[in-house]
């Protein structure tokens, strides 16, 4: 339908970028985004009116997104040269075709377009051999200056080639390190560096590519004084595990971006992470850090009955226990994950209604006999028949 507006209105429409390259290997993606040679709003407004979808669009970064009756949303932009002015900048754009358009990607692998112009609908367009690279599995930068122009694509590399477990092409790797040496990295806005980490920290693959920061240096370039030992990798990697585990057992949804920076910097002067994180606009991160400082002395001595440990971490939030899980030693680490699924059951346990059946009234003392009788089934004093 879109193919068929915009032949009739003499432009020419593809299918560009994540969702494209996802098709080819299989993955799934729902972004859909289309490009238009020749005018993207115009295009937009024919098709949204015909079909009475809503819509809305941006004149001056030649883009529109139409909202379809089911929720879905189709972002569209007119095809454009993107002139970076300084490295990192927000860039000017002017009109220009299709290849141009491809060309200010990042990737060879997200150059791949899938045009859907009625008369040539479903070829695929393939200018800069993305699919040659992701059948060799190899992230490969468009051209040599293309750190220099937008340094965050440094962040992308990595966490591309981490997600996919891709390799980092020979000259993009040489071209990815020299940026690195400039220090390039420190001139992007830092807006754009947060939403890469973010985005890198909220990835299934997250550990994988937290290695290869590593291994690039980025992180040492991010944050001054960054030390990455075999204490941080297994922080980093139980962390992993304990997300796992909080959101299957616990329901609960783990905040990733915060718990990662943590573990990558709670053993650094306390300083030196505040600056980074109100740099970087971590807020919720920092808020992380703080309170762990202020739980994390309350660990120095475990108690031995499992009472006295839950009354230690009680109040503690469930995003904070996901990282003392990942770095207290294991034994401890256990014995919380053991409480906590306990506090899960405690429901089945006893109620106030037994209580009531047995006969009480109702009364604030019924808390405290049903906190009692969970301390002493904690340290197994009380066995559940249920
Ligand atoms: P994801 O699967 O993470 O959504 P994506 O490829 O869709 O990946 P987006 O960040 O949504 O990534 O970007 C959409 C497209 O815009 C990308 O395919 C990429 O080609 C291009 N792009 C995004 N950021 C940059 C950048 N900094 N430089 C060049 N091209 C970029």
């Amino acid at each position: 339908k879109i193919g068929v507006i915009a032949k009739r209105s003499g432009f020419r429409a593809y299918l560009v970028g994540g969702i494209v390259r996802d098709i080819v290997m299989k993955r799934k993606n729902l972004d859909i985004d289309i490009i238009v040679e020749g005018d993207a709003i115009e295009l937009v407004k024919k098709y949204a009116k015909e079909n009475n979808y809503r819509y809305y669009y941006f004149e001056e970064f030649m883009t529109a997104q139409v909202t379809l009756p089911s929720g879905l949303k189709i972002d569209f932009a007119t095809a454009r040269k993107e002139i970076y002015e300084y490295p990192g900048a927000y860039p000017k754009v002017r009109k220009a075709s299709i290849k141009e358009d491809l060309y200010r990607r990042d990737f060879t692998i997200n150059t791949l377009a899938i045009e859907i112009t009625e008369d040539n609908f479903g070829t695929l367009i393939d200018f800069f051999n993305g699919l040659r690279d992701i059948k060799d599995k190899v992230i490969r930068i468009l051209h040599q200056l293309s750190f220099i122009e937008d340094p965050v694509r440094i962040l992308r590399a990595v966490r591309f080639a981490g997600r996919f477990g891709f390799k980092i092409g020979k000259m993009t790797e040489r071209l990815l390190k020299l940026a690195v040496d400039e220090n390039l990295l420190l001139v992007a806005p830092t807006g754009r560096v947060n939403t890469e980490l973010s985005y890198s920290f909220n990835e299934e693959k997250a550990t994988e590519i937290i290695y290869l920061m590593n291994r690039y240096k980025i992180l040492h370039q991010l944050i001054p004084e960054f030390v990455f030992d075999d204490k941080r990798e297994e922080v980093i990697n139980r962390l992993r595990d304990m997300i796992v585990t909080f959101e299957i057992f616990f329901g609960h949804k783990v905040d990733r971006v915060a718990n990662y920076l943590l573990a990558l910097m709670y053993h650094l002067p306390l300083d030196i992470s505040y600056q980074f994180l109100e740099r970087y606009h971590f807020s919720n991160g920092k808020q992380l850090f703080k309170l762990f400082f202020s739980v994390k002395g309350r660990f120095r001595k475990i108690p031995e009955k499992n009472s006295e440990l839950y009354m230690i971490i009680k109040n503690i939030k469930k995003d904070v226990l996901v990282f003392l899980c990942s770095y207290l030693p294991a034994e401890i680490s256990e014995r919380i994950i053991y409480i906590l699924k306990k506090e899960e059951e405690r429901k089945l346990l006893i109620t106030g209604n037994d209580l009531k059946e047995l006969g009480l009234k109702p009364s604030p003392l019924f808390k405290e006999i049903l906190d009692e009788i969970f301390l002493k089934y904690l340290d197994g004093e009380i066995k559940n028949r249920r």
